[in-house]
């Protein structure tokens, strides 16, 4: 499980391993209608106004949906959370690691990613490709 509380209120990025058990199609707000397959995800964020706050709310399930990763929260299993402290913005780089991960797939173009020119901030890493988010997890 889980616990808010161990996580700093300081800025960050963060990244969150998630999991679906079975296929959904969502309507993600007003990006489109996307078919996520069954396996695991990461989603790679950044909380400037800290990191606590931010992760609470996508841990939390009632809640008014606003961002993209809002919606598939509803479905997927958060099974780990990375945190990366710091003011700087570097959730985009961290994005493109994952991007760069061999099993990595494009399911939902623009998910996450409004605000930057990644493709997108939710990677597919398929139905089991080992625990690439192990270390330095909550
Ligand atoms: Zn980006």
């Amino acid at each position: 499980m889980l616990d808010p509380t161990s996580i700093p209120k300081t800025a960050g990025a963060y990244q969150m391993a998630l999991r679906l058990s079975g296929e959904v199609t969502l309507q993600v707000g007003a990006l489109g209608t996307f078919c996520f397959p069954a396996g695991r995800y990461i989603y790679t964020g950044s909380a400037l106004g800290g990191l606590r706050a931010r992760l609470s709310r996508h841990l939390r399930q009632q809640k008014k949906l606003r961002w993209h990763i809002d919606y598939l929260l509803q479905h997927a299993t958060v099974e780990d959370i990375r945190l990366f402290p710091t003011h700087e913005r570097i959730e985009c780089a961290l994005n493109r690691q994952v991007l760069a991960l061999p099993h990595a797939r494009v399911v939902a173009r623009g998910f996450g990613s409004s605000d930057c020119r990644c493709l997108t901030h939710l990677v597919y890493l398929g139905q089991d490709t080992g625990a690439p988010m192990r270390n330095g997890m909550l």
